[in-house]
């Protein structure tokens, strides 16, 4: 597979990945996560699961199930995470041990390296086997401010895994050894992202009743309140005053998020009845469709208030489109603001953005082409692999053992 991206990938990514493996060939890499649909955890780990195994990695990806208590329990942690105050009580943590506790049973939670994927499954730990393999917690979300209850909880898991992965630097906590920065990434051969003709595009605007002779302003998210899609409605009515353009929010939904058809009810009654705001609830592995949209728009939003990355910035920005992002999270690290996009933080200071992009079509597809090279560079999934299995060798070997490249 490591060949597909040869001539695509930065080939240095790709030599280290080779060397790593021939030291860490046959070894077992486990992931853990809530869900298999919906979200970036699970759209990466659909696509590094397999190329892992192609490089002769023994890796394997685990869902924690649960009941929709569980699951509405851990989203309110999700929540309290990003900075919501909210009240927990012992009972809800105990709940959360509980549901973990049972699939440590139904689990095989054996392997040389484990990587648990945020609060969900974070108390597996408490049943890892002695004498087993590294484990680590690999956190997506934005901890820029978490409320300090929901940590209180969540440190007592977290003192006992080896390490920590972070998405960026802000949100590590300074309480391990070993506390890892990776960023995320997309993949730009997968369904999501690889080259579409414009047939392809064309019959997706066709099956939706999207018209495809007016500029596009599209969000494509969860419908999840930190991803602020009523502020992306506040700012295209400003826009719609001066400037023709039709606004596609869409969204699909996650097993482990049961926010999600609440929001979307908020947003379809706040659109009210403006033909021009197309809604779109898709299925979760709507790949070549959410492709589609991102190539059919003329500026792509991701007007979060928190967010851990935002694959969704790094997806439209390969596509060679202008994104305008709030300052938050991972996006800053993306979005290089007025290079490879506009960085925004407020409703007016998207709007104003926008226009800008709609009016200029020269500065749009310069930046354009900046941000594609600049997740070339940086955010593409060989990049990430690479950082695991660098990490990973360094928890195993140690300094003392160094691989000449
Ligand atoms: N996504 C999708 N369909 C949708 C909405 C989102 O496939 O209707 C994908 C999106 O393309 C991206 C991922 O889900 O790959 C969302 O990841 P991101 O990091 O942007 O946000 P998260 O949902 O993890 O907070």
């Amino acid at each position: 597979m490591i060949e597909l991206y040869r001539g695509l990938s930065p080939a240095g990514d790709l030599v280290i990945i080779e060397k790593l493996c021939e030291h860490l060939q046959g070894r077992s890499f486990l992931h853990i996560n809530s869900t298999k649909a919906g979200g970036g955890v699970a759209e990466i780990l659909h696509r590094m699961i397999p190329f892992l195994q192609s490089l002769g990695i023994d890796a394997r990806w685990e869902i924690i199930e649960g009941d929709n208590r569980f699951f509405d329990i851990t989203k309110k942690m999700h929540n309290a995470l990003q900075g919501k105050e909210i009240e927990f009580t012992e009972e809800m943590f105990e709940y959360h041990y509980e549901i973990n506790r049972r699939n440590a049973q139904r689990l095989n939670l054996d392997a040389d390296m484990v990587f648990i994927h945020d609060p969900q499954p974070s108390a597996l730990v408490d049943f890892r086997r002695q004498g087993s393999g590294k484990w680590l917690w690999r956190c997506h979300i934005d901890l820029s401010m978490p409320a300090k209850g929901i940590c209180d909880y969540l440190m007592r898991y977290y003192e006992k895994y080896d390490a920590a992965i972070f998405s960026i630097s802000k949100f590590a906590r300074g309480r391990k050894r070993f506390e890892f920065i990776v960023p995320p990434s997309i993949d730009p051969i997968s369904e999501k992202n690889r080259e579409l003709t414009e047939e392809e595009i064309c019959s997706v605007l066709d099956k939706y009743g999207i018209p495809a002779d007016r500029p596009m302003i599209l969000q494509v998210s969860r419908f999840d309140r930190f991803k602020d899609p009523i502020g992306v409605i506040k700012a295209y009515r400003m826009v719609k005053h001066y400037n023709d353009c039709i606004l596609v929010l869409a969204g699909s939904p996650a097993t482990d998020d049961p926010e999600g058809a609440e929001v979307l009810e908020e947003v379809k009654n706040y659109a009210s009845d403006d033909p021009d705001i197309y809604i779109l609830m898709l299925p979760p592995d709507s790949n070549l469709e959410i492709n589609a949209l991102q190539r059919a728009a003329t500026v792509v939003l991701q007007k979060s208030i928190k967010e851990g990355f935002g694959l969704t910035v790094s997806e439209a920005m390969w596509k060679g489109k202008p994104v305008i992002g709030g300052a938050v999270g991972g996006i800053p690290l993306q979005i290089i603001n007025g290079i490879t996009g506009f960085l925004v933080y407020s409703v007016e200071g998207a709007a104003f953005r926008i226009r800008q992009f709609l009016n200029n079509p020269e500065m749009t597809r310069r930046m354009g082409q900046w941000g594609r090279e600049h997740v070339r560079n940086n955010f593409f999934i060989t990049r990430q692999i690479r950082d695991y299995l660098s990490i990973w060798y360094y928890l195993e070997y140690g300094e003392g053992r160094i691989i000449e490249l």
